[in-house]
């Protein structure tokens, strides 16, 4: 039976609660425990698939196909443990389960409520498959205080009293702001935050509270003895340089021995930190730096982008360089003027994105970086821009465009009606639901011998992540093969274009599914390495 910890928020979002979670995970992990982590998100949407990027950020997928909250990108990536449908579950999925089960009659006539009813659903997914782990560590979106967290709070109360307090920790993770023009850090905030946690019957055993600055001896003291807490207990979380920093800075902190402490843990083994002191020298000493272009249209959100993001970091780090990211809104190429804002950038990246808007953008952006044999990395949607590009300008087919965007000549980019997943036949219709109907998860590539993506993958048989309804129309192989784009990655039945590349070039590839989500600091992923080279190799020659 795994050991809880609970991680709840309060004062304000945003407070790198994930982060926290996933880092301790991590801290975990380093003394020689097998963690899990998952997120409890209290909106009523099933599941993030049908939100907006700008309400909600990326939205991660996992190898079984669950579109979930980011979150869980952290908790891969400081983990390295894939995460799963049950890892991540919303106040949507809970009432969409309870009221089809009313409706079968399954309640034999009871009358449905959020006491026992939703709680109990809450309790059973927390408990349910965690898995042959010591640790689940289960954080809880939102703040508290908020009307539709109540539920869950109230199930993990439940549970930490049935676990008992030797397999249930609370953390809390709160601000300590500082007022500049009073030279002072407040305690009030996080006073207040407990006062409401605790309204609701929930005593946190550990406060994490996020601060730009030190806070002093007096203002743990004081938080301890108001909040009810051991004065070691507070844990200061401070700013920290890179997002890899912070396993360590939480450890110097004690947060690790705390938790411990608070199960009664007193003889665990010491941590080996050894590879978070490594990452965390390489990304503060780099050896050089290169410039990476994202033309994407979710650019005033950069939580959109999370996981790429941290694969072109992790690209660098495989480099020893630092990347810097230009962001560059697509639409802004739409007119036929100079792309001027890609000449000083070292490769171009076109990431995913829906519908048309900033598509003639990506497009050009794609021509440029082709023309000008400036690297290029196309991922999902951008692998399609580049493919209609090259369709209208190197093989000729004049109104090539993809079926996303309604009526169209030459669909080079169609929709997906019908695939085979294992020995399974999925379909879909165009009038059909938007949530959860997508390609999702994990598929299978077999990579063309001799071609760019073999090499780098040193494989010939990869699986990599999906979250598309659109495809490259296999039908136009021959044409576009012979223009000189090369089909090098398909489905095993060679039914699905998995990755093109253009071999006369320094480095154009353009992949269907999402390399960035398999990214990880300890293991960067191979194409985003590979692409960060290209991007310097560019660099030393203009
Ligand atoms: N909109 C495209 C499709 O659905 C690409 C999706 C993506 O980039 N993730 O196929």
């Amino acid at each position: 039976m795994p050991r809880y910890i609970f991680i709840t928020g309060g004062v304000v979002s945003s407070l790198g609660k994930g982060l926290a979670s996933a880092a301790l995970g991590a801290l975990l992990q380093a003394r020689g425990y097998r963690v899990r982590l998952r997120k409890l998100d209290p909106y009523l949407n099933v599941d993030p698939g049908t939100m907006s990027p700008y309400q909600h950020g990326e939205c991660y997928v996992t190898d079984d196909g669950a579109e979930a909250d980011l979150d869980l990108g952290h908790y891969e990536r400081f983990t390295g443990v894939p995460a799963n449908q049950g890892d991540n579950i919303t106040t949507g999925r809970v009432y969409s389960r309870i009221i089809e089960r009313e409706r079968r009659g399954d309640y034999l006539g009871a009358t449905v409520q959020v006491i026992p009813h939703v709680t109990d659903m809450i309790k059973d997914f927390v408990l349910s498959d965690a898995g042959d782990v010591d640790f689940v560590l289960c954080e809880i979106g939102g703040t508290v205080g908020d009307i539709e967290g109540l539920p869950f709070f109230e199930a993990i109360r439940q549970l930490g009293q049935e676990l008992g307090p030797e397999n249930a920790v609370f953390i809390h993770v709160t601000l300590m702001p500082f007022i500049k023009v009073a030279g002072e850090m407040k305690t009030k905030p996080t006073q207040h935050s407990v006062k409401e946690l605790r309204s609701i019957g929930i005593q946190p055993d550990i406060l994490l509270c996020r601060c730009e600055i030190p806070i002093r001896m007096d203002d743990k003291r004081k938080i301890a003895q108001f909040c009810n807490v051991r004065e070691s207990a507070v844990i200061e979380g401070l700013d920290a340089p890179s997002l890899y920093d912070v396993p360590l800075t939480y450890h110097a902190q004690g947060l690790d021995n705390e938790v411990l402490h608070c199960f009664g843990i007193e003889d665990a083994p010491a941590p080996d930190l050894s590879r978070w002191q490594q990452i965390s020298k390489t990304i503060a000493e780099p050896d050089g730096e290169v410039t990476i272009g994202v033309v994407g249209k979710y650019v005033g959100l950069l939580d959109a982008y999370k996981s790429l993001i941290e694969a072109l970091a992790h690209g660098g780090i495989a480099n020893g360089v630092k990347v810097k990211l230009k962001w560059l809104d697509s639409e802004q190429f739409e007119n036929d003027g100079p792309i001027n804002p890609l000449e000083d950038v070292h490769g171009v990246l076109v990431p995913g994105g829906f519908g048309e808007r900033g598509a003639e953008g990506k497009i050009a952006a794609a021509k440029f970086a082709r023309e000008r044999k400036v690297p290029y990395f196309g991922i999902c949607y951008g692998m399609q821009m580049a493919v209609i590009e090259a369709a209208r300008n190197m093989a000729g087919v004049a109104d090539a465009g993809s079926s996303e965007f309604g009526e169209c000549g030459e669909a080079v980019v169609g929709l997906l009606t019908e695939w085979t997943r294992g020995n399974a036949l999925e379909t879909r219709s165009a009038d059909g639901d938007m949530g959860g109907t997508m390609r999702l998860g994990a598929y299978p590539a077999t990579l063309v011998e001799g071609s760019r993506v073999r090499d780098i993958y040193g494989t010939s048989e990869i699986e990599e992540r999906h979250r598309h309804r659109y495809e490259v129309n296999v039908a136009y192989r021959d044409r576009l093969e012979e223009a000189g784009l090369k089909f090098s990655g398909l489905s095993p039945d060679g039914v699905l274009p998995e990755i093109v590349e253009i071999e006369d070039h320094p480095w154009f590839i353009g992949v269907q599914f999402h390399p960035e989500l398999k990214s990880r600091p300890f293991k960067p992923h191979p194409l985003f390495a590979s692409f960060i080279a290209a991007a310097l190799e560019h660099g030393r020659m203009v």
